[in-house]
């Protein structure tokens, strides 16, 4: 009879109880005694091998099994008798050479299988081991999803590998047309540009500038392909001294704008030192140019560690960005203003999306309209 026992909520289950139980698992659970002697076949075993429990009772495991490697077997249970501590096995083998029953049916395109064999001491009122029980996990399904998974890992590595090669030869091509247009209309302004009225000189310099545009706009495409198939050489870096640099590369900027650049004590960390100074270099940069008409611009970058990764915050005191524009400006040539409001070509942030991703880390933006932005990014620690 099942029992409470006294004073507590502890629910003494008898045997018929426990076994039911075990019947209802979905997992394969038998015991044996020291000679490999099934003791216990559960209900799942039953189904899934077609054996009943009075034809296994009592017989040894090897002998209904011949496939298991014998000795293989015996040395399991003869150490977890012995040490009286569980043991675990995992396969994944072909099914005509694996040695438990399949709980589950293969179906015809499946190649292989995987179940996880554990192994637990069964212990007497003695505390000595009495039996092993076996029990069978079918991951033949969590496997098949490993190799679909990794099957469309590798399609979209490939597809990227050639988008990227596409995106590379592409911008090679457009670049020597571009560079004939650009070179042609320079000879034209400066040889011819006496034969024409204010107006046509206009247009000239307008065709030029959009020669250069659309040259920027190529290198950008080439930076971006380069980062995606950049072998990365990852060292320790000082993120001091990137700031440094940076300070030092926008030290124009900062005087022309009256504004300034503050980092804290930065940390160092794992990465690709040429990528991170060029993320740095695009998130600062367009903190002191997407500055308020109000006020100087004032650009502050500090750090922050958690168990796991860095995270780097990028905070400006500039036009700040409404929430619905938070993902789209990350997309290649997004932009939300006209270039004769800030210049640009929209390739910056999606360039420094994927610096991070390389990294494997994540960016993102907060920001307040008319009073800042804090862009972020965060890195495993490596
Ligand atoms: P670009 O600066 O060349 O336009 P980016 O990819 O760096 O390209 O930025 C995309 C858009 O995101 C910018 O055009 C701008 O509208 C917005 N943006 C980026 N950084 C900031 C910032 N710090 N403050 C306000 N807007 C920003």
């Amino acid at each position: 009879m099942n029992t409470l026992s006294e004073g507590s909520n502890y629910l003494r289950l008898t045997d018929s109880v426990w076994e039911s139980m075990v019947d209802q698992l979905n997992q394969g659970v038998l015991v044996v005694d020291d000679k490999l002697r099934v003791l216990f076949w559960n209900r799942f075993l039953e189904q899934s091998s077609s054996m009943k429990r009075g034809q296994v009772l009592g017989r040894e495991l090897s002998a209904l099994f011949p496939e298991i490697p014998t000795n293989w077997l015996k040395r399991k249970i003869a150490n977890v008798f012995c040490l009286g501590s569980y043991s675990f096995a995992s396969w994944r083998q072909r099914p005509y050479v694996f040695p438990f029953p399949s709980p589950r049916p293969l179906t015809g395109d499946c190649q292989y299988m995987r179940q996880d064999v554990t192994f637990f001491p069964l212990f007497d009122a003695e505390k000595d081991v009495m039996a092993v029980s076996i029990t069978l996990t079918d991951r033949t399904e969590e496997c098949l999803r490993e190799e679909e998974l990794q099957r469309l890992n590798n399609a979209l590595s490939r597809s990227n590998e050639e988008l990227d090669k596409f995106a590379s030869l592409a911008s090679h091509d457009l670049k020597a047309p571009l560079r004939t247009i650009d070179s042609f209309a320079g000879i034209l302004e400066s040889e011819y540009s006496h034969l024409l009225d204010p107006e046509g000189r206009l247009y000239f310099q307008h065709l030029q500038a959009g020669a250069r545009r659309m040259q920027t706009m190529i290198d950008g495409i080439l930076s971006l392909s380069r980062v995606q198939t950049k072998v990365l050489e990852p060292t320790d870096v000082d993120l001091n001294e990137v700031c440094q640099n940076v300070l030092l590369d926008l030290s124009e900027t900062v005087q022309e704008s009256g504004g300034r650049i503050i980092f804290d004590d930065m940390p160092t960390v794992v990465g690709e030192l040429s990528l991170l100074r060029q993320l740095l270099m695009n998130l600062v940069g367009n903190g002191l140019k997407y500055r308020s008409a109000e006020r100087a611009p004032e650009v502050s970058v500090r750090a922050f560690q958690d168990q796991t990764s860095w995270t780097v915050e990028v905070e400006d005191n500039g036009i700040g960005i409404e929430s619905r524009f938070h993902q789209k400006i990350f997309g290649l040539f997004e932009r939300l203003h006209s270039v004769e409001e800030f210049s640009g070509t929209g390739i910056g942030l999606a360039l420094c999306l994927k610096i991070v991703e390389r990294h494997q880390g994540q960016l993102w933006v907060e920001s307040e309209p008319g009073e800042g932005s804090i862009f972020s990014f965060r890195i495993p620690r490596g």
